[in-house]
């Protein structure tokens, strides 16, 4: 069996080379160990972020991505549950780095509002004492649990990608295959194996000591009726996402948190809240690293990041529905790592917590430059 592409991994970063290779003409395949996609890219908010992403290759790849989002949303029956992003400033230095960061070019189409305003226009809020709301228009929200699956499902009946679930990659020799069921063949071959790091591709990753980060993300059911009208942010994000924490104002805002929020920081916590068609919403999220992640999630995170998701958001009711965790590769220069350790080959790698939002802008990239 050969194809012109082969690509290792069914998460969203094996798809969007998938996809792109399929827009350059190419026969694509499409092998997964498991037999559907379990990985960060289903366990993620499905939150596609532009503002807030470092400056440089991971915004303009969120952008293109954001983009390509939107166009295969329709055509592979992915609803978009809702557009944009609610950051909410509580602290006057978190006002001061939403100030700044409206300065920059990243903010083209951002508002700025005063409490009272925002409140206006987003009455799910918890605005009491907040000193400025950033509204950014940019974002769009996916349920990745159902739209990974559409999109493998869109690229094989579409374009006819062939899927091999359940079928582990053993070695890659270009343009050689091999797998735990048969030996395939291709012209290229692009490896996306996600929090795989001691499988195949691994040489070309050994030398920047990745590690793997552990996220506790939980589903909670708010009262009836209760509808958000953007993602929602708050002041830990603006230390955490690199678009805000780069600005030199970020500093100062650190060292209070520091001292009021050491808890959270701790635990690597910042707020991000989506919702979903059925009105649940997805809240997170912690960060702990490790060289082999902790299976054990811990109660009081999810009781800090709950208390966060208070802080935000007018709820008068909260019944945690899910919880569950995530992994994902960190470490290494930059958001991503692209190697090419032979000419038909790539090693694609997101090290962060950006892939959902840059997947298909990374493909291009790596297409555009082989
Ligand atoms: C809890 C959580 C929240 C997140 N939130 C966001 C967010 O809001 N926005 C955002 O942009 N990003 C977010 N991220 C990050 C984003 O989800 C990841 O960057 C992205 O999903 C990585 O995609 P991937 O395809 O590289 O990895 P994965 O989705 O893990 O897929 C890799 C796949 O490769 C397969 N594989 C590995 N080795 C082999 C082999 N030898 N043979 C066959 N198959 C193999 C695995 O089985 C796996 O299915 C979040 C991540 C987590 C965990």
């Amino acid at each position: 069996m050969n194809s012109d592409l082969i690509v290792v991994g069914a998460g969203i970063v094996g798809l969007a080379h998938a996809l792109e290779g399929v827009r350059r003409g190419l026969k694509v395949t499409v092998i997964e160990r498991d037999h559907r996609c379990v990985g960060a890219s289903i366990r993620n908010f499905g939150f596609i972020t532009v503002t807030g992403q470092p400056a440089g290759d991971t915004w303009r790849r969120a952008r293109v991505s954001r983009d390509v989002w939107v166009e295969v949303a329709t055509q592979a029956n992915i609803p978009i549950e809702h557009r944009g992003l609610w950051m909410i400033a509580h602290r006057p230095l978190a006002a001061d780095v939403l100030q700044a960061f409206m300065r920059t070019s990243m903010a083209n189409g951002n508002r700025l509002l005063e409490a009272e305003a925002a409140a206006r226009e987003a009455p799910e809020l918890q605005l009491d004492g907040a000193q400025a709301v950033m509204h950014s228009p940019h974002e769009v929200r996916v349920e990745s649990r159902q739209a990974i699956p559409r999109l493998a499902a869109w690229l094989a009946e579409r374009h006819g990608v062939q899927f091999l679930f359940g079928e582990a990659v053993l070695e890659v020799d270009a343009p050689r295959v091999r797998t735990s069921q048969r030996t395939l063949h291709a012209e290229r071959i692009v490896i996306c194996p996600g929090t795989e790091l001691n499988g195949v591709g691994s040489e070309s990753l050994a030398s920047f000591g990745l590690k793997l980060t552990r996220l506790q993300m939980l589903r909670v059911k708010p009262q009836s009726g209760f509808r958000l009208s953007a993602a929602v942010m708050s002041d830990l994000s603006l230390v955490r996402y690199g678009g805000y924490a780069a600005l030199a104002e970020a500093a100062a805002l650190k060292t209070q948190l520091v001292e009021e929020e050491g808890p959270s920081l701790e635990a690597g916590i910042h707020l991000i809240v989506v919702q979903s068609a059925d009105g649940s919403l997805v809240i997170g999220d912690s960060h702990h690293t490790f060289d082999t992640p902790d299976p054990f999630a811990f109660d009081d995170v999810d009781e800090l990041i709950m208390a966060h998701a208070y802080k935000a958001l007018k709820l008068t009711q909260s019944r945690i529905i899910e919880r569950w965790t995530g992994v994902y590769p960190t470490g290494g220069p930059g958001d991503c790592l692209i190697r090419a350790p032979d000419p038909r080959t790539r090693v694609v790698v997101v090290t962060s917590g950006t892939g959902a939002s840059t997947g298909f802008g990374i493909a291009r990239e790596v297409f555009d430059a082989w």
